[in-house]
């Protein structure tokens, strides 16, 4: 079961309080998709590990809404006019919440990774959301933004390399483009830098070229 509470947050762009919520605990007895996507029973836990005003659109995990946030005129600028245009609700969905945190990361100029991994999530949520239009348009976000962390070889370390290009090949066959998926899932063993801790991404990799499973056991 997932286990939420409420918190108080101030919003640094538009300093508007609201209450939000965030998750305490959490299981993954639901299952892993192979992409990576762990199911909770109950209530899924995704959409409450960030947060969104609704004033001005700004949103972020917890540590976003810190006080020692410092934000940039432009950045403020960016958001009220990228971002409060968009908000009509009271409670957000969890993939507009990913996506406007994501947008207010890329502004600041974090890593692809990390634009990546929200991108993702917003995806998750749209799986969740049940609107599978949304779902492809940020697994393609996400596709990207691995692939340029991939490009910088000091962005990601030897290790991941191997399961981040398997995950590329698998966002690419759950967009729907076969010929990028198996391209991806057939540069993942040139990645492989442990070939005994690492043989289940190549295993993985391999079966979803041949008989693609959803799920992992
Ligand atoms: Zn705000």
């Amino acid at each position: 079961m997932t286990t939420l509470n409420h918190i108080e947050l101030t919003c640094p762009v538009c300093a508007s309080d609201f209450s939000s919520q965030t998750v305490v605990a959490t299981n993954g007895h639901g299952g892993k998709r192979t992409d990576f996507h762990e199911r909770a029973s109950g209530t899924q836990p995704l959409p409450f590990f960030v947060h969104l005003c609704t004033q001005c659109g700004y949103a972020g995990v917890t540590r976003d809404f810190d006080e020692d946030v410092a934000l940039t005129d432009i950045l403020r600028e960016q958001v009220w006019d990228g971002l409060a245009p968009t908000v009509h609700e009271e409670a957000p969905s969890g993939s507009l919440k990913y996506e406007h945190a994501a947008k207010v990361a890329e502004w600041q100029g974090y890593e692809p990774r990390y634009l990546a991994d929200l991108y993702l999530r917003a995806a998750w949520c749209c799986v969740d959301e049940k609107d599978t239009e949304a779902e492809r348009y940020f697994r393609r976000k996400a596709a990207w933004r691995f692939m340029d962390a991939l490009a910088d070889f000091d962005n990601i370390p030897s290790e991941e390399r191997a399961v981040i290009t398997y995950l590329v090949g698998e966002l690419w066959r759950r967009i729907g483009d076969e010929r990028l998926a198996n391209e991806w899932f057939e540069r993942v063993v040139a990645e492989i830098v442990d070939p005994v801790e690492q043989s289940w991404v190549m295993m993985t990799a391999h079966q979803q070229m041949v008989e693609p499973r959803e799920w992992f056991d």
